[in-house]
């Protein structure tokens, strides 16, 4: 068994080593607390936070990810409406970069961590050992 996927990890913010703990410690639309990560993984014990400003290298992730958004709204109002003014592509990127922020924020950092850090199937395989064991003593 190859674990769980890649893009399922990222994009659901879990720990790159493992891909089972979470990155962030509250719900991605909790506004006050998006932003909180957890210090390490409570599966594998992973640091999430290798060496002191680490994730500086995930604004530029971001920043990617904020063009294709824009490119990808951009020609979806173009094909919508192609005689769309200012102001509407305006207003709806605006819009767009509000309710997105704390989804690119988190995704990009996972991005980025998930660039840094290699999954290991071995503590995939070791948890569910463990797992396993403990259920079959009970
Ligand atoms: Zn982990």
């Amino acid at each position: 068994m190859s674990g769980p996927l890649l893009i399922k990890s990222v994009t659901g913010c879990h720990c790159p080593r493992c891909r089972q703990g979470n990155l962030f410690r509250s719900s991605t639309y909790n506004l006050k607390r998006f932003s909180d990560m957890n210090e390490k993984c409570e599966v594998c014990d992973q640091t999430f936070m290798p060496e002191p400003s680490f994730y500086m290298g995930a604004m530029f992730v971001g920043y990617a990810l904020q063009i294709g958004l824009f490119l990808a709204t951009y020609f979806g109002i173009r094909i919508i409406n192609p005689n769309a003014n200012l102001e509407i592509y305006m207003g709806i990127m605006i819009t767009l970069v509000i309710l997105t922020l704390p989804i690119v924020y988190r995704v990009s950092r996972s991005i980025w961590i998930h660039l840094m850090i290699k999954y290991q199937q071995q503590i995939d395989s070791l948890t569910n050992q463990s797992t396993t064991n403990e259920s079959s003593s009970i």
